[in-house]
């Protein structure tokens, strides 16, 4: 059974470069079907940035690329901007842990105005490091990030946060974290989660799947919400680092294909969830390839 006709099809969490494959990657997931991307920004330069204009000029071009390939395919994008939290952990050693704070600070201001301004749909990726750092680095981390729901509560907008893998004690003290700066669970994404958590031990945060064959199929028949992703980096320098980006179009196809009862469900990462937690309903505009 092919894809429902108007089911989108959407990775919640890729990095493009426009030097790499760039506008051919999402040509390549359109191709495999997919229509949406949510494209979360990085560092375009192998250099840590050290001042506003370097998040300003890497916030600018994620917003360029996601134009090119809005005219350049069918496919939808959605920008998801924000200072790397590890630049924190590089950037200290070069211009001081305090400098390096206040610096994601204003670089979290500029991305809140982002999608105050509508050329974002959320603040990412922001949270801890995933490997171990000192107490200090880690307390100026916990500080930016709470300082990041702070901006997320005034743009009034989802956060996807990067971290190390959470379990239900980890999710809940996030939880906690986000409401204490006013954002609600419901708005709260961890991305690149890598094990099936019920639903009943997320606190209401919401996992945004790696799209490994054998996670999808564990949390496929699970409740809501939650979203699928790549973390696809187009990094030619490091190939099967993360998933390719036509990898959640084929997971996609692969659960469709078992019957209506399962394509039904594909409801759940690709509609459902991006009304509960972004507040709208992806469509299907363009025609659908396979
Ligand atoms: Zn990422």
């Amino acid at each position: 059974m092919p894809l429902p006709s108007d089911l989108p099809i959407i990775d919640h969490h890729c990095h493009l470069h426009p030097n790499h494959e760039g506008v051919g990657a999402a040509r390549r997931f359109a191709a495999a079907g997919g229509t949406h991307l949510m494209l979360a920004t990085q560092n375009y330069t192998a250099a840590v940035p050290r001042s506003l204009d370097d998040y300003r000029d890497q916030f600018d071009t994620t917003r360029r690329l996601a134009d090119a390939i809005r005219s350049q395919t069918e496919v939808e994008v959605k920008c998801v901007v924000a200072p790397y939290p590890i630049d924190l952990v590089h950037a200290a050693p070069l211009i001081g842990l305090s400098a390096a704070v206040a610096l994601q600070e204003e670089a979290l201001e500029l991305a809140g105005r982002e999608v105050r301004e509508q050329r974002a749909v959320a603040l990412g990726e922001v949270g801890t490091p995933h490997f171990p750092v000192g107490e200090d680095i880690q307390a100026a981390c916990n500080r930016v990030l709470d300082y990041a729901f702070s901006v997320a509560r005034g743009a009034d907008c989802p956060v996807v946060v990067h971290s190390a893998e959470l379990d239900g004690p980890g999710y809940r003290s996030l939880a906690e974290r986000g409401s204490r700066a006013g954002v609600r669970p419901g708005r709260i994404v961890k991305h690149y989660a890598r094990s099936a958590l019920p639903a009943a031990e997320r606190s209401g945060i919401v996992p945004s799947y790696l799209a490994r064959r054998t996670l999808v199929d564990q949390v496929t028949g699970g409740d809501g919400p939650w979203f699928l992703e790549t973390d696809f980096l187009d990094d030619p320098a490091r190939p099967g680092a993360v998933l390719d980006l036509a990898t959640v179009p084929r997971r996609a196809l692969a659960i469709a294909s078992k019957g209506p009862d399962a394509a039904e469900r594909l409801q759940i990462p690709f509609v459902a969830s991006f009304r509960e937690v972004y507040g709208w309903t992806p469509e299907v505009s363009g025609p659908r390839v396979p």
